[in-house]
């Protein structure tokens, strides 16, 4: 059984340092998609609770952004340092409502707790510039300066270092945020409350609340005194958030889906690419947005390849979140397991032979068997919609060009690996492939300290790497003249 922390289970919303129910006393139920259990409830607030914390962020924003660097990077220190003490409790309350494997979600907790170290480093890192002047007496500055309340919406596939990647960089700007998880994992946002204010960060900074999507996202987007949006999640949603901010002008950052292509080359190290395979594609159960939705395999290795891949994947244990040596977890939902269901039936009509899995394992609930499925074709619906489920569809391709082509056919341009010992190749692939974030011979490459994000629909703007904080900053042009010089 997995411990949950009463410290860190919140069944409140936290709205300017204030732990508060919805207005209507209403609530919804969560429950652990491992076992069907309900874990707790939480409440459904909407606009009247979204308008209340954007009040009490920007209220607390008139006096955080002018705090120093120093100090702000004290307080993440000080916040990170809290993530590592109670990584523990966070990682048991992550896999409970998310359903990973105790090892991932402690992973994770670890992840968030880099993100906001890296931005505690980048907040003494913010310089401007001073501008040779055209003028002899005029001299010209720009400054960078918070751009004020954020909105932030987050997915449930990785409820804890979302957060992290919006919450870290905007506190260190100087920025305060109004955060909205999830609702399938809303505990791991709320504790974030708990760590604010553990870590001494001030009333309303951080502010956090559940409740009903479209009203929150409605009024985070329509409100003039928010200033920007930072949303990770599905493309179809990411589109709607964009339209509402149009209004107002806002700035927005967006982290949306993807349709990764995994390439390997005949030149390829057969057995790294294999492993690359396996944590590209079944990481968090398939659930991630740069998971490889696309195998495509050279002709002359494409046997061997399989076979060996069939082998590693049925390796995998399959099972409950603190089961020893268990790698792949339950899929969020029932709708999350019916449409792996869908996507094999299409593929099988279609051609496409069941190589192993392919079906609800037998654990049930939201468990789906890690799948590989050969003589993928281009008709097939997981060629063109992101699967987000533990199946491996592998397409067999004959020359470079043609799989470039067949790589780039997609509005996602998220993350995309490819395997091959061929130097001229690496960089001519890398380069032709449009996708933010290329793999050459590694299967994860995300990391604090590179810039994450996506082109085409998977995205504007980048989180992580030095980038991340731009998005969180505005320039300001100072024209100081009358100098007498
Ligand atoms: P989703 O359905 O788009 O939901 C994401 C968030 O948006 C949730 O908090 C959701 O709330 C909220 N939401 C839903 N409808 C909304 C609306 N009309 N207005 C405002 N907010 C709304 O995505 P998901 O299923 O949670 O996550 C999976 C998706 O996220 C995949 O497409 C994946 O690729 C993408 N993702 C991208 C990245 C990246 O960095 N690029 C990282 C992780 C995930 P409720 O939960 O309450 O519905």
């Amino acid at each position: 059984m997995l411990a949950i922390s009463e410290e860190f289970r919140k069944e409140l919303n936290v709205i300017g340092g204030d732990w508060v129910s919805a207005d209507s006393g209403e609530t919804f139920e969560v429950t652990n998609p491992a076992t069907g259990e309900t874990i707790g409830t939480v409440p459904m607030s909407g606009k009247a609770e979204t308008k209340r914390a954007i009040t009490a962020a920007h209220e607390a924003f008139l006096t955080f952004r002018k705090t120093s660097a120093k100090d702000r990077a004290r307080l993440l220190r000080r916040l990170r340092k809290l993530i590592i003490e109670h990584q523990e409790p966070l990682a048991q309350l992550l896999s409970a409502e998310q359903g990973k494997p105790i090892a991932e979600a402690r992973a994770e907790v670890r992840m968030s707790a880099s993100y906001v170290m890296w931005f505690a480093e980048e907040a003494r890192r913010i310089y401007g510039d001073t501008v040779p002047s055209p003028w002899a007496d005029r001299r010209i500055m720009v400054t960078k300066e918070p751009v004020g309340v954020v909105g932030a919406i987050t997915p449930w596939n990785f409820p804890s270092s979302m957060l992290a990647r919006k919450i870290a960089p905007a506190l260190a700007a100087g920025c305060t945020i109004v955060c909205k998880p999830a609702e399938a994992t809303p505990y791991s946002g709320l504790a974030w409350g708990v760590l604010c204010a553990k870590a001494g960060i001030p009333a309303g900074v951080v502010n956090i609340l559940t409740g009903d999507p479209v009203e929150i996202g409605k009024e985070l987007t329509a409100n003039p005194l928010v200033r920007k949006i930072t949303f990770t999640g599905s493309t179809r949603v990411g589109k709607i958030l964009l339209k509402q901010s149009v209004p107002t002008v806002k700035k927005v950052s967006m982290e949306l889906g993807g349709n990764a292509p995994f390439i390997v080359f005949n030149d390829a190290d057969i057995d790294r690419a294999v492993e690359g395979a396996i944590a590209a594609k079944y990481r968090n159960s398939g659930q991630t947005c740069v998971c490889t939705n696309r195998l495509y395999v050279q002709s002359k290795i494409y046997n061997k390849f399989v076979e060996k891949l069939v082998e590693a994947t049925e390796a995998m244990k399959v099972g409950q979140a603190n089961e020893e040596g268990v790698v792949q977890g339950p899929l969020i939902n029932e709708a999350a397991v019916e449409k792996c269901e869908d996507f094999v039936a299409d593929a099988v009509a279609k051609g496409g032979k069941v190589a192993t899995g392919g079906k609800r394992h037998e654990l049930g609930h939201g468990f789906f068997q890690p799948t590989v499925i050969t003589n993928a074709k281009q008709r097939m619906k997981f060629s063109k919609e992101e699967i987000f489920g533990p199946i491996a569809p592998v397409y067999k391709f004959r020359t470079e060009e043609e799989v470039i082509e067949l790589a780039n056919n997609t509005e996602y341009g998220l993350a995309c690996y490819f395997y091959t010992q061929d130097l001229g190749r690496t960089f001519r692939v890398s380069e032709a492939l449009e996708y933010g974030l290329v793999g050459v011979n590694e299967g994860i490459i995300t990391t604090v300290e590179a810039p994450f994000g996506g082109v085409k629909e998977s995205g504007i703007g980048k989180e992580g790497g030095h980038q991340g904080i731009q998005d969180y900053l505005e320039e300001k042009y100072v024209c100081i003249g009358g100098l007498g010089l």
